[in-house]
């Protein structure tokens, strides 16, 4: 594993009030930074002082988008920080590496430079429960140049900021409109991956939903339009006759850790999951019949979003009566028990970082 170098900040700033700011808004003294070169490979892991970045006008990655992300957390339990699954993130990170050719990274390296860099700023790892200290590692491409080709230069970098409870007024329903029209990825595609080109080919989708009174979307298919693939940043997932049934991972849609966190906690509680392919077809029936007893969303963002309305081709079916399922809300409570320690965790998702 390579030496993390570590360079000290001039002057630390103010801590903002977490209960008052918005997702992402601010952003610690510190990240975390790594290079890639065909020379050295990847080199020079270090923690140094937050800052801005220049690149060269012909950067690759703002022309031709090769980049990835993460998303992930760490949370205060008392006087300890932990993070939630941080391995299974950084494996995924090099899944999405994989998928767009750019060269993995040394996953203990990253894993200790996140451990360094969360320790380090482990002052700005809000306290109240729900809020958490979040963590965005991304690579991006570097080469200046414009002909279209894989870069042969990279930077890793890993952002954190702290954020207030997503669900400031309340863990609360939210509106989705299925999506007939756009499509976002399709298989063979980029869906798997965590990369900015999904994000990209969903805005103009989703300001069409808001300006029609919807939350979110809800992909199809973008072959046919006519199977559920996941919502914006979240997978989806329904309750069915007693049975909690989710999209099966066919590469078009992103393997959440929350929605395996959810699949194995539900097993867990003896309650019967399937992965398979769901068409719009079916869930509308299942409303009919009576037999659609809830929808939510999971991601690392809300952790658990409850649909109250699916909107599809102008008609409404309002979930629950719009209120929150009691599957919902106990997988809700017991993740966010995870997160802050209440709960004992049985499986292994919690990583002790440091005391305060
Ligand atoms: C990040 C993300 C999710 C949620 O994944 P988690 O690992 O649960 O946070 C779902 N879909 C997309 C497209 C995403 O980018």
């Amino acid at each position: 594993m390579a030496e993390i170098k570590f360079e000290k900040a001039a002057k630390l700033k103010a801590k903002p009030d977490v209960s008052k700011i918005g997702f992402g808004t601010h952003f610690t003294d510190y990240m975390f930074e790594m290079d890639y070169d065909k020379e050295h490979g990847w080199h020079d892991a270090r923690i140094i002082p937050y800052h801005d970045i220049t690149v060269s006008p012909a950067n690759t990655t703002l022309h031709y988008g090769q980049a990835i992300f993460e998303g992930m957390k760490a949370f205060r339990q008392g006087d300890k920080v932990v993070m939630f699954r941080p391995m299974d993130h950084l494996r995924r990170l090099n899944n999405s590496c994989r998928i767009l050719d750019i060269p993995p990274v040394d996953i203990d390296t990253v894993h200790e430079g996140l451990r360094k860099l969360i320790t380090t700023e482990k002052a700005w790892v809000p306290a109240k429960k729900g809020q958490s200290l979040y963590i965005r590692p991304f690579i991006f491409a570097t080469d200046p140049y414009l002909g279209v080709s894989v870069s042969s230069s990279y930077t890793l970098l890993i952002i954190l900021s702290p954020v207030a409870a997503y669900y400031a007024h309340g863990f609360a329903p939210v509106k989705i409109m299925v999506e007939d029209t756009y499509v976002r990825a399709v298989r063979g595609g980029l869906g798997e991956a965590k990369t900015p080109a999904n994000y990209a080919a969903s805005l103009h989708a989703g300001l069409v939903a808001h300006q029609k009174g919807y939350d979110q979307t809800l992909w199809l298919d973008g072959v046919e339009r006519k199977y559920i693939e996941e919502v914006g940043s979240m997978n989806i997932l329904f309750k069915i006759k007693g049975e909690i049934v989710t999209p099966e991972l066919d590469g078009s849609i992103l393997n959440g850790i929350t929605r395996r966190t959810v699949l194995a906690i539900a097993k867990e509680w003896g309650i019967p999951t399937s992965e398979r392919r769901i068409s719009i077809d079916e869930i509308r029936e299942a409303y009919t019949d009576g037999d659609l007893e809830e929808v939510f969303g999971s991601g690392t963002a809300a952790v658990i979003s409850p649909v109250g309305v699916l909107g599809y081709k102008g008609e409404d079916m309002v979930i629950n009566d719009g209120k929150i399922g009691s599957f919902a809300q106990k997988m809700f409570e017991h993740i966010t028990g995870l997160h802050s320690g209440e709960l004992k965790d049985t499986q292994g998702f919690v990583e002790f970082v440091t005391e305060m």
